[in-house]
């Protein structure tokens, strides 16, 4: 446009200037006087769908809805730039909506009343279709990355356990403040098995529940804690259907064409359409009982973490471009909040195992120091028994004398006998300590069980003939060979005989038992005496612990070192009917 002081254009200027204007591929028009069309360029053209010769002349309100405003620029002397939105309507087709910016100019020269007049429009218009869904577009994605910013922050901020993750993940999809897919399934990699498995889904089962859910849902707030309140609440009856097609999907890892394993081994969501034919799409589609789906890999630096499936099944919606790309981007915000839910799990396990292994070992440690001073008591008590042994039986020896030597009618033999009885029982404390205490050594041999406990039974004929005691022995240990020391075994056994001979009145009965277990053979005998009492069952094996008057209370505590350091059990019970049972067992070699 010429300014007040240029030179105007000459002639051939003008000419490239028209052809310049007629060409544009911008939609410019001129408007003159009254409103008509006095020049149009090629982008006009093309947007009011008419040739030159037909768009030249016309009126330019015809063309405008509502009508331009171009009376407050035309005959004026003093009017700015115009800008404004309208439709414009092209000779065929729907009304196009436009931006219209109008620029008054003058060609005529001044007006009467001196100064120029502006009796030219030029304007510049501009199709907004394309311009409104760039914007609409840009703003869809700039809410989907404003919220799938908080989701992530909200999965490495919380401390969820490895499933809250996941059915955050899958909420996040399927919510419609999110990536408002209808379902979604979340497949893991199990690598034991070596296989993508199906672990958690979310989604209605039907239109009639989607209806329900979705309605529930339209209002809630964009955060995730009451995203996932509010789909607990909504969808936790639901989606029990979709769980169970989830439980159903399980992919080998080594089908590389598969359509989830080639999504996740190029780390690229894969939009699946009816038309498409790819291995491994059959299955899903009967899986997912629809047509058209998107599939996402889950993938961390360190590796592929599994797969997501989505699918809008319900509403039948299409999958769009944005829709894809915000599945994959979300996919990989989801899959380090995973492997990250994961590594914490992990590492708690660790911290307890640690923990537990750290109290194991202090008590270890108070076990070792406990022993040692038990040790240190072992020794000391050895000697003071050894010590106290030799007076004891000079003590012994005269009182034994002097209950000889005294009239039985004198007061002092009397005496003289409670000392005798005394000594003998810390004669037999003295013995049973050191007994105790002598180091053991393991000299073991091979013996067949049987042998050794008729063996040992033998020696006892004696007594148990004076006592009439009756003895059945019932040995089934079938030829059974233990590795032992047959002189601490034979002493184990004597104990338990030696004590039911002591419970049991004349007559009474002995039933000695041997029989094979599961990797061990067992050595029981029982008798019909008195049985155990409630009070004393808790401290039969406890050194030093006796009921009888003259007993030093370390038979039973001697049996169970002996059977403790041969690695087996040792153990007692009431009988069902009278009496009490005194048993051990013994393992059998491993490859008996
Ligand atoms: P002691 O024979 O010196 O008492 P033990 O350790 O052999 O020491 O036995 C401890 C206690 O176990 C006995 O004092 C007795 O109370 C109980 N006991 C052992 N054998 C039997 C049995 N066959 N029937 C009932 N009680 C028994």
């Amino acid at each position: 446009m010429p300014m007040e002081n240029d030179p105007l254009p000459t002639s051939e200027q003008m000419t490239v200037l028209v052809a310049a204007f007629r060409q544009n591929p911008l939609p410019l028009l001129v408007v003159a006087d009254g409103g008509t069309i006095a020049a149009v360029s090629d982008g006009a053209c093309e947007l009011l769908a008419m040739p030159r010769e037909k768009v030249m002349g016309l009126n330019v309100a015809d063309r405008f809805l509502p009508p331009l405003p171009i009376d407050r620029c035309l005959n004026q002397k003093e009017c700015r730039d115009e800008r404004c939105r309208r439709e414009i309507l092209p000779a065929e087709g729907q009304p196009v909506p436009v931006e219209v910016l109008c620029r008054p100019f003058s060609v005529s020269g001044e007006s009467a009343e001196g100064g120029r007049l502006n009796d030219h429009c030029l304007l510049y218009i501009s199709d907004t279709r394309k311009r409104d869904y760039e914007d609409e577009l840009r703003a869809a994605r700039l809410a989907k990355l404003s919220l799938l910013n908080q989701v992530s922050e909200a999965l490495y901020g919380a401390n969820l356990t490895l499933d809250q993750v996941l059915e955050a993940v899958l909420i996040c999809i399927t919510a419609g403040q999110g990536l408002r897919f209808n379902r979604a399934f979340l497949l893991l990699v199990d690598d034991e098995k070596n296989v993508l498995r199906g672990e958690i889904a979310i989604g209605p089962s039907n239109q009639d529940e989607a209806g329900r859910i979705w309605n529930d849902l339209a209002h809630q707030p964009d955060d995730l804690f009451s995203m996932m309140t509010s789909y607990d609440q909504s969808i936790k009856q639901t989606d029990a259907a979709v769980n169970a097609i989830v439980k159903n999907m399980t992919v080998p890892l080594d089908d590389h064409d598969h359509v989830l394993v080639r999504s996740m081994e190029q780390g690229q969501a894969i939009r699946v359409t009816p038309d498409m034919d790819l291995p491994g799409v059959a299955a899903i589609r009967q899986w997912l009982g629809c047509d058209t789906f998107a599939v996402a890999p889950l993938m961390t630096r360190s590796g592929m973490l599994g797969a997501i499936i989505a699918d809008n099944a319900i509403s039948g919606q299409e999958i769009t471009d944005l829709d894809l790309e915000f599945l994959q981007l979300f996919a990989n915000q989801s899959a380090s909040a995973i492997e990250n839910s994961r590594l914490y799990t992990e590492l708690e396990r660790r911290l307890i195992a640690l923990r537990k292994a750290h109290e194991k070992q202090k008590e270890h440690q108070e076990t070792l120091l406990r022993m040692e001073r038990l040790s240190v008591m072992g020794e000391t008590s050895a000697i003071v028994a050894h010590e106290l042994r030799n007076p004891l039986v000079a003590i012994g020896g005269f009182a034994r004398a002097l209950v000889r030597n005294l009239d039985p009618d004198d007061p002092n033999h009397k005496y003289a006998t409670i000392i005798t009885e005394e000594v003998t029982r810390m004669e037999t404390i003295i013995h049973d300590l050191l007994d105790f205490i002598r180091p053991q050594k393991q000299q073991r041999k091979e013996v067949r069980i049987d042998e050794l406990v008729t063996g040992t039974v033998d020696r006892y004929q004696g007594e148990m003939q004076a006592q009439r005691i009756d003895l059945q022995l019932d040995l089934q240990s079938e030829d059974s060979v233990v590795a032992c020391n047959p002189i601490e075994i034979q002493q184990v056994l004597q104990n338990f005989l030696v004590n039911a001979l002591q419970v049991l009145p004349e007559g009474g009965r002995i039933e000695v038992r041997t029989r094979l277990m599961q990797g061990g053979v067992q050595v029981e005998v029982c008798d019909n005496g008195p049985g155990i009492a409630q009070e004393v069952e808790d401290k039969l094996f406890a050194p030093f612990f006796t009921t009888k008057p003259t007993g030093s209370g370390l038979g039973l505590t001697i049996c169970q070192q002996i059977i403790k350091s041969h690695g087996g059990v040792i153990g007692a019970r009431n009988r069902k009917g009278q009496g009490a049972c005194f048993s051990f067992i013994l393992p059998l070699p491993r490859n008996s």
